[in-house]
């Protein structure tokens, strides 16, 4: 007889919000765009909502990364092909991805790590080609925005430096269980080639924090013990006035600015 599993108690530690609606779960495996040949990545697989959409499109090589090993038992019983890894994904060695060839990467995230892990696939994964994932509502705005708005941050700056981002859809709580208390959405990322992409991602990094952790000062205020000509002439190039603040910056103008800084 076939084992019978307890049902499952959501971990509210591991942002365990399942989704519950198969036409919601279909429309955002359809934008990654999956064929058979890719080789795909699934964060937080958790009771295999998206992967039973992914495991349909005859995807070969699907790989899901589950940080709650009972749930990683019950999808590896589900789906002997999958292949199931046991880790946290903030821990996972991301840059070994480039040594495996293309990849595309989808996940439902959970909220408290979806920013930084956002952060570091788009910088590490060179041969990442497409990336589908749901976050919060108020983090899709930030990774979509545009200069010289309130939504326009640090992670803004930093994830189109390395990819075109686009907000898909908005998800309301009502399509997962346990229900979450904020919106989600849907944000699709498409890297840059990688010679479009920064070449000194710790310069990058440093600047971009340093002047977001300031957000309210003028730029001048905050890079004043750095000021040298070199960068005096750099404001001048590009038209700005240093006395505007760090979101009146382009991801681009960050990139050229960390390389002087
Ligand atoms: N994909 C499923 C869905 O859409 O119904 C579950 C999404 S749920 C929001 C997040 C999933 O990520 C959970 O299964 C949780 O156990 C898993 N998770 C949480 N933190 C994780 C981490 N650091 N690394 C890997 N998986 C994690």
């Amino acid at each position: 007889m076939p084992r019978q599993d307890p049902p499952h108690r959501a971990k509210k530690s591991l942002g365990q919000n399942f989704l519950t609606d198969p036409n919601i779960c279909r429309k955002i495996v359809d934008a990654l765009a999956p064929s058979a040949d890719d080789y795909i990545i699934e964060i937080g697989p958790g009771q295999g909502a998206l992967t039973e959409h992914l495991v349909e499109t005859g995807a070969r090589r699907l790989r899901a990364l589950e940080m709650d090993y009972d749930l990683a038992d019950r999808l590896a019983e589900r789906w002997p092909g999958l292949d199931v890894v046991r880790t946290d994904a903030l821990k996972f060695p991301w840059d070994e991805l480039n040594d495996t060839g293309p990849c595309k990467i989808i996940g439902n995230l959970p909220y408290n790590v979806g920013s930084k892990l956002i952060w570091d696939i788009v910088s590490k994964v060179e041969t990442l080609s497409r990336a589908v994932f749901m976050v919060q509502h108020e983090v899709a705005l930030r990774l979509t925005a545009e200069p010289g708005t309130k939504a326009y941050g640090g992670l803004t700056a930093w994830v189109k430096n390395y990819c075109d981002t686009r907000y898909l859809f908005k998800v309301p709580p009502t399509v997962f269980r346990p229900r979450p208390k904020v919106d989600s959405a849907v944000v699709r990322f498409d890297p840059f080639p990688l010679t479009d992409r920064p070449v000194d991602r710790e310069r990058l990094s440093g600047l971009v924090k340093l002047l977001f952790q300031q957000r309210r000062k003028q730029i001048s205020t905050i890079l004043r013990k750095r000021m040298k000509p070199e960068i005096e002439e750099w404001f001048q190039k590009e038209g700005v006035s240093p006395s505007l603040r760090p979101e009146n910056l382009t991801p681009t103008q960050f990139r050229s600015l960390s390389l002087i800084y």
